[in-house]
C-alpha cells in the first residue's frame, strides 16, 4: 500500500462524527485516482464489525511500563468499501460499548493505556511488512505519538524515516496525560523528551505538530483560527506553520446521495426536488409530531459548547414563545443540561418541537432530506459536514460565521444568491436575526427559497478536489 491511514475511527464500521465520515471517504477516493491506501483501526464493538469476516495476519504484545498487552492485526474481508481496512483487535481495550465513552457518557478511565496499544500495534505491523507504506496519515490525538514514537524509539528504528502526516479534526480534544505516565511510553532518546511536552504534560496533538512531517486541518479557515485560539497550542501553531496545511473535508457523494440513499423514506426523482423534499418532509413530521405546513428547523450533533448547542433552548424558547410560526426539531447527544430543557419546551410546545435524545444514522438522513432549514451555530467548527449534508439534501444551512461553515456556507445577501444564511456574533440576538431572516425567506419569498434549495443541491462538496490536495502535500514528502 501507499498510504496507510491510523484513525480511531472509520464509517461504516464505527463513527462518533465527522472523523468517521473522512477516513471513511478519502481512502476510497484516493484509491480512485489510483492511489493505493489502506486504514487501520482499533477493532470496536459495532454491529457493522460485529457482521464482518476477518482474517488473523499477525498476534503480538505491547509492553506499557510492566505490563504486556496483547493484540491481533485482522484484515477485514469485505471487499465493498472501497479500500482494505484492518483492524487492531484487543478486546481488553476495545470490546465495548461505545468508541470513546461508557453507557452513561463518561471517557474511559484507560484511554492513555487504549491509545498507546493502538498505536504501537500498529507500528509493529508496519515493521513487519515487506514493502512499507510511503506515508503514514494519522487522524487526531489518539494517533498522535505515532510521529513521535517512529522517530525517536530506538526499537521503532526501522520505521523512523516514513513521513507521516498528522490531521487535526478537532483540536479542542488533545488528549494530553501527566508526565507520570511516562513509564508506560516505549523506551525513547531521552533528550526527545521536549518532543512531548506541552505545558507539563504529555500532549499527544502537540508532539504530532510538533514530529510530524506535515500536519494539516480540515478547512483553511479553521487553520487561520487555530493560530489565535488552539486550546493552549497557538504559540506552537504559529511556529510550525510552514508545514501545515488547511484542507478543506469532502463529502462521500456516493453515500450521500439524495437520489438512492438507501436510509430515506423517499429519494429523489426525475429531478422533481419539490415531491422529494415534501414527502419526506411528511414523514418527518409524523416521526416528530409537529405541523408539516411550517417549516422545519433541525439541529443534528453532540450538544457540547463547540457546536453552540446551549444556545438553541432560549432562542426557540422566545420563538415560540412569541407565537413563531415554525417547528424545530433536535437530534444529538450530549450536555444533559441542553438536551434536558429542549426536552422541556417539547413539553410546552409539542406540536412545535421534536426531540430526540440519541445517536441514530438513519433518522439523521431524514432530517438532511425532509427538513427546510439546518441550524448550526457553532463556537468552533473545524469544518462541519452537516452543512454540506445539507445542502446535498436541499435543506438551506442557518450557520455561524465561523471555521468551515465559513468556507462552505456563503450568505444568501451575495450576488450570486448565495447559499444559505450566515450569522456573526454568538449571540442569541444575532441568531434570532438569522431565524428571522430564514422565516422571512420561507414565508415571504417562496420562490427565492425553493430556487435556492435547487440551486444548492447541484453544489460539488465531493471529495474529487480535496483530495488532488492531499495528494500534492503527500508529494511533497514522498516519491511515488
Ligand atoms: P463533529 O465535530 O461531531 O465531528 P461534523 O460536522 O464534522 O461534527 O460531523 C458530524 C457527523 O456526525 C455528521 O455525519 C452528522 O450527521 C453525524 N451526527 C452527529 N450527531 C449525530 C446523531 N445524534 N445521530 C446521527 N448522526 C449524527
Amino acid at each position: 500500500m501507499t498510504i496507510l491511514h491510523v484513525s480511531a475511527e472509520c464509517y461504516p464500521a464505527a463513527k462518533a462524527g465527522g472523523l468517521g465520515d473522512v477516513v471513511g471517504a478519502l481512502p476510497k477516493y484516493l484509491n480512485a485516482v489510483g492511489v493505493e491506501t489502506a486504514v487501520i483501526m482499533p477493532k470496536h464493538r459495532t454491529k457493522w464489525l460485529a457482521n464482518q469476516d476477518f482474517e488473523v495476519l499477525m498476534q503480538g504484545t505491547v509492553r506499557l511500563g510492566w505490563d504486556w498487552q496483547p493484540y491481533a492485526i485482522e484484515k477485514c474481508l469485505n471487499t465493498s468499501l472501497g479500500y482494505d481496512l484492518y483492524v487492531v483487535n484487543a478486546p481488553q481495550y476495545f470490546d465495548r460499548s461505545g468508541i470513546y465513552t461508557d453507557a452513561s457518557g463518561n471517557g474511559f478511565y484507560d484511554e492513555v493505556e487504549r491509545s498507546l496499544t493502538f498505536q504501537q500495534a500498529v507500528i509493529h505491523w508496519v515493521m513487519g511488512m515487506v514493502e512499507k507504506p510511503k506515508v503514514i496519515h494519522c487522524h487526531d490525538h489518539h494517533t498522535g505519538l505515532l510521529p513521535f514514537m517512529m522517530q525517536y524509539c530506538p526499537e521503532y528504528v526501522s520505521v523512523s524515516q516514513i513521513p507521516t502526516v498528522f490531521t487535526i479534526h478537532n483540536g479542542q480534544y488533545q488528549g494530553a496525560f501527566s508526565w507520570k505516565k511516562a513509564q508506560i511510553m516505549p523506551f525513547y532518546q531521552a533528550e526527545a523528551n521536549g518532543l512531548l511536552d506541552w505545558n507539563n504534560t504529555i500532549n499527544p496533538m502537540a508532539s504530532a505538530i510538533k514530529c510530524a512531517w506535515r500536519f494539516t486541518t480540515v478547512s483553511p479557515g479553521y487553520l487561520d483560527e487555530l493560530k489565535a485560539n488552539s486550546g493552549g497550542l497557538e504559540w506552537l501553531i504559529n511556529s510550525e506553520i510552514r508545514k501545515s496545511a488547511g484542507i478543506l473535508n469532502g463529502i462521500d457523494a456516493q453515500v450521500w446521495d439524495p437520489q438512492t440513499d438507501p436510509m430515506l423514506a423517499y429519494n429523489l426523482a426525475d429531478s422533481d426536488v419539490d415531491t422529494y423534499k415534501n414527502k419526506n418532509k411528511e414523514v418527518l413530521a409524523q416521526m416528530f409530531g409537529v405541523n408539516p405546513n411550517l417549516p422545519i428547523i433541525t439541529f443534528i450533533g453532540r450538544a457540547v459548547g463547540e457546536k453552540g448547542a446551549d444556545l438553541l433552548p432560549e432562542l426557540y424558547g422566545r420563538y415560540l414563545a412569541m407565537g413563531g410560526a415554525a417547528n424545530f426539531i433536535f437530534l444529538g447527544t450530549g450536555d444533559p443540561s441542553v438536551t434536558d430543557a429542549l426536552t422541556r419546551l417539547a413539553y410546552q410546545f409539542p406540536d412545535k418541537m421534536g426531540v430526540m435524545v440519541d445517536y441514530n444514522e438513519k433518522v439523521s438522513h431524514q432530517l438532511y432530506a425532509g427538513s427546510d432549514f439546518l441550524i448550526m451555530p457553532s463556537r468552533v467548527e473545524p469544518c462541519g459536514l452537516n452543512q454540506m449534508y445539507s445542502l446535498r439534501y436541499g435543506t438551506v444551512p442557518i450557520v455561524r460565521s465561523i471555521g468551515g461553515l465559513r468556507d462552505t456556507v456563503i450568505d444568501i445577501a451575495s450576488p450570486d444568491g448565495g447559499s444559505g444564511i450566515r450569522f456573526n456574533n454568538f449571540s442569541i440576538d444575532d441568531a434570532m436575526m438569522a431565524l428571522h431572516r430564514s422565516m422571512r425567506l420561507w414565508w415571504d419569498n417562496k420562490a427565492q427559497f425553493l430556487d435556492l434549495r435547487r440551486r444548492i443541491m447541484t453544489i460539488d462538496n465531493s471529495w474529487e478536489y480535496s483530495t488532488q490536495q492531499y495528494l500534492t502535500l503527500y508529494n511533497q514528502i514522498a516519491n511515488f
